[in-house]
């Protein structure tokens, strides 16, 4: 498995575990306990997810798919922006901890920027590594402005987008500034999630025509095709035991010279500056 490496800390696999939608039906709950749990047999040991999904809910699930094993897991998980005040950082994290049943986040998100001011939320930041409650933190969904504006308050670990062959926004400015400092990016919805955009990805004809040529699902190849990104980790979500092989020998892929150019030619990369992405 491709590893990334975060500057002066872990290597982690490039290929980890979504949550969001988890922790949301008690019906559902076991089959997703059972799924990362493969996930982590199957070494897609970094599990990404939130205080907002399923309202704690997945972090509950984790918490429980991690019991006895939490030395395999890389967990990273993040804090509300209305909650990302120097107290109230520090409190969702404790909530977070409670529910993950562990003493330590690995990775503490600010889920997307809001009301509290950055230098506050990268304070508390800052409190909860020295207390040991997180070993570091970053943010998701920030522009490149933001970024700036993040790197002058603090040392944040990643920057977690949306990044896909649908929305390849981030190669024109953000993924390149990332590179540039060493600072992976975490990619989200490396499959556009569900319904008619999953269905627009998965279903295009220039990704099939690839897809065919490996013998592979078209979500393996657009999965593949994230990965073979530098520094980026792509976090697919996935209960379905076959989705969960699937995605890991997605790992294994390598595509070609030629692959990668008709790729581009069905998902043109920026031309120019766009706003990010976010979902
Ligand atoms: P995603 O991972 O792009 O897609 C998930 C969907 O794809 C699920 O319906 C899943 O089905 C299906 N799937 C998984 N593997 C598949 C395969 N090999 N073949 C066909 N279908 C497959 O979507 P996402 O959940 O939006 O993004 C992934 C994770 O990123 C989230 O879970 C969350 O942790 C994170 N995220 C972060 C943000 C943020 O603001 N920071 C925003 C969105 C997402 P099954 O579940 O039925 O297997």
């Amino acid at each position: 498995m491709k590893t990334v490496s975060f500057p002066g800390g872990p290597q982690v696999p490039a290929l980890g575990q979504g949550t969001w939608n988890m922790g949301e039906h008690a019906a559902r709950r076991q089959d997703e306990v059972r799924a990362l749990r493969l996930g982590l047999d199957l070494g897609m040991t970094l599990i990404d997810t939130a205080e907002m999904y399923g309202e704690g809910g997945a972090e509950e699930v984790v918490g429980e798919a991690i019991a006895g094993r939490r030395d395999e897991a890389f967990i990273v998980s993040k804090v509300y922006p209305h909650n990302a005040s120097f107290e109230g950082a520090q409190q969702a994290c404790e909530r977070s901890l409670r529910r993950l049943k562990i003493d330590s986040i690995d990775l503490y998100l600010l889920h997307w920027q809001g009301h509290h001011p950055l230098a506050e939320t990268f304070d508390a930041f800052e409190a909860l590594k020295q207390a040991g409650k997180i070993k570091a933190y970053g943010v998701s969904n920030f522009d490149l402005e933001n970024m700036d504006e993040a790197l002058a308050y603090g040392a944040p670990a990643t920057n977690q987008v949306l990044y896909n062959l649908m929305k390849r926004g981030i190669e024109f400015d953000l993924l390149p500034w990332a590179r540039q400092r060493q600072m992976p990016v975490m990619a989200y919805s490396p499959l556009e999630t569900a319904g008619r955009e999953q269905a627009a990805l998965l279903e295009h004809p220039g990704l099939r025509a690839v897809a065919e040529a490996h013998e592979a699902t078209p979500a393996q190849i657009a999965l593949a095709w994230v990965l073979h990104q530098d520094g980026v980790i792509a976090i697919p979500k996935a209960v379905d035991p076959v989705h969960l092989r699937a995605n890991r020998a997605a790992a294994g892929i390598v595509l070609s010279a030629d692959d990668l150019a008709a790729l581009d030619r069905a998902f043109p990369p920026p031309r120019r500056r766009r706003p990010l992405d976010m979902r």
